[in-house]
């Protein structure tokens, strides 16, 4: 174990894990274990008002079911917790009062109303929409007897007014910030609870986490950290800001243009490995092409130099593909196992183990997701039914003679192997002269219900003589007559 590594996913709960969130959780875990450092789960829920029932949970249950199980977290202390911000708060409270002993921030009375009209004052003017920090100025005094007559009032970072701000992003390189372009941060709100700067800071600095990494989206917000970490006088951890996710058009992934959820992707049928294989590419790949890894050799090979800047598209084909290629690649026991619940979805019988893994065998090459498995076998199960068009096929006399003479030909014989079935399939082609699809599209239709589909002697080896002789029967129309 290295002590000195040690790393966070820290959510917000709202309601479903984004797939951005399970990059960022993923590119920690591995983080922390090629390194043999920590993993830590860190939940930051200090916005009450969107606080939402159940998203905690679901929370947790994602990430157990995704398979990335961390070192210390909810329900697992390693010595650094709560691991919930909302059980922390007063942590907060304790800290943010030595920034105000440090002159590191300030109280801001500004109601609601006076920020919305400093707003607007500064968009008509044309000017960037931020804090004019007018409470800044108020005296030691004043503040004081505001405090005591409990006015409503937020507690602000003091951030420099010139200057800018330099720092080596891992991923990113040299990033700088002119201070002027930061706002005065809000680090306590009027409801007592801290802000997620302020929390994310407090949290990171108490579990002695080491590097940050995160998406994008927080580059803008890390100047404001590093101004906490200096104000408190801390060690900065390293910084590490992933690329954003993209749709094919180039634009910022997100809920209104389809799937992002971990979970619906979960329950639609993707395989957890798939969706950590899809989702450690995006922003990330080795020195070779390769691009099929489990989770343990990403665990040997994923580095932070090996992360690119641009964003990264998230592309809903080749994820498809991938959930394909590890569905046909899998242990056939482990696949069969894990479709189960399809099958008992449906009621569909599958007690005869051996005819169930042959089903899986054939059917796994023609699926891409988990459910799709019923459609493709429920013909091996349950009685075929015929369209109008279909008895077309099935009623004509070659047809009929056809299933007739399989019949004879299937009760002359006691030891039938898939061998035995493309000989008669061959003996009833020459003696019925019936060929290509005068011959196979009535018996596919007969025995798997289309008439496109599986080779006859494939088509024995998953139903057996029984089915054979059944499904036969049931398309003679007069099975009495011998017609042939
Ligand atoms: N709570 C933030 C989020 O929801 C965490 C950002 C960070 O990792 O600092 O993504």
């Amino acid at each position: 174990m290295n002590n000195s590594i040690r790393v966070r996913f820290a959510p917000s709960p709202t309601g479903y894990l984004h797939v951005g969130g399970l990059r960022t959780a993923l590119y920690n875990y591995l983080f922390a274990r090629k390194n043999k450092g920590t993993f830590i789960l860190r939940i930051e829920d200090t916005d009450r008002t969107r606080y939402i029932e159940g998203a905690v949970e679901n929370l947790l249950k994602t990430m157990e079911m995704i398979g990335l199980p961390y070192d210390e977290g909810p329900d697992k202390d390693g010595g650094f917790g709560p691991y919930y911000q909302s059980q922390r708060t007063d942590i907060y409270l304790d800290h943010v009062k030595k920034l105000l002993d440090k002159g590191a921030a300030y109280h801001c009375f500004c109601s609601p109303e006076t920020l919305a009209e400093m707003r607007e004052k500064q968009r008509l003017a044309k000017e960037m929409i931020r804090y004019d920090g007018r409470c800044r100025l108020l005296e030691y005094r004043e503040v004081e007897k505001r405090l005591a007559a409990k006015e409503s009032h937020v507690i602000r970072a003091k951030i420099p007014e010139s200057g800018s701000l330099e720092f080596e992003d891992l991923v990113r390189g040299q990033v700088t910030f002119p201070w002027d372009m930061i706002d005065d941060q809000v680090l306590i709100k009027s409801d007592g609870y801290p802000t997620y700067h302020l929390a994310n800071v407090v949290d990171d600095h108490l579990m002695k986490i080491s590097h940050v990494i995160r998406g994008e989206e927080w580059l803008s917000s890390t100047p404001k950290h590093i101004f906490l970490y200096d104000a408190f006088g801390w060690e900065k951890p390293k910084f590490a800001h992933l690329p954003l996710l993209l749709n094919p058009d180039k634009s910022k992934l997100s809920k209104r243009q389809g799937d992002v959820a971990v979970e619906d992707f979960l329950a639609k049928g993707y395989l957890p490995e798939a969706l950590i294989n899809f989702v450690a590419l995006l922003g990330w790949h080795n020195e070779t092409d390769r691009e099929i890894f489990s989770l343990m050799e990403l665990e040997e090979t994923f580095s932070i130099d090996r992360i690119t800047k641009s964003g990264a598209v998230f592309d809903l084909e080749k994820l498809q593909w991938m959930n394909g290629f590890y569905l046909r690649n899998m242990k056939l026991e482990d696949l069969a196992t894990r479709l189960k619940t399809y099958f008992k979805l449906e009621s569909i019988d599958i007690s005869d183990q051996d005819k169930y893994l042959n089903v899986i065998d054939f059917a796994k090459e023609r699926i891409t997701l988990l459910p799709e498995i019923i459609e493709q076998t429920r013909m091996f199960y349950e009685d075929l039914s015929f369209t109008d068009e279909d008895h077309l096929i099935i009623d004509s006399e070659n047809a009929q003679k056809l299933y007739s003479y399989w019949l004879i030909e299937l009760s002359k014989l006691d030891n039938i192997t898939e061998e035995t079935i493309e000989e008669i399939t061959k003996k009833s082609s020459n003696e019925l002269n019936l060929k290509g699809k005068e011959l196979y599209f009535p018996l596919r239709l007969a025995l798997y219900g289309k008439a496109h589909g599986p080779n006859i002697p494939t088509l024995y080896r998953l139903l057996g003589k029984d089915d054979f002789v059944s499904r036969f029967q049931k398309v003679l129309i007069n099975s009495n007559t011998k017609r042939f």
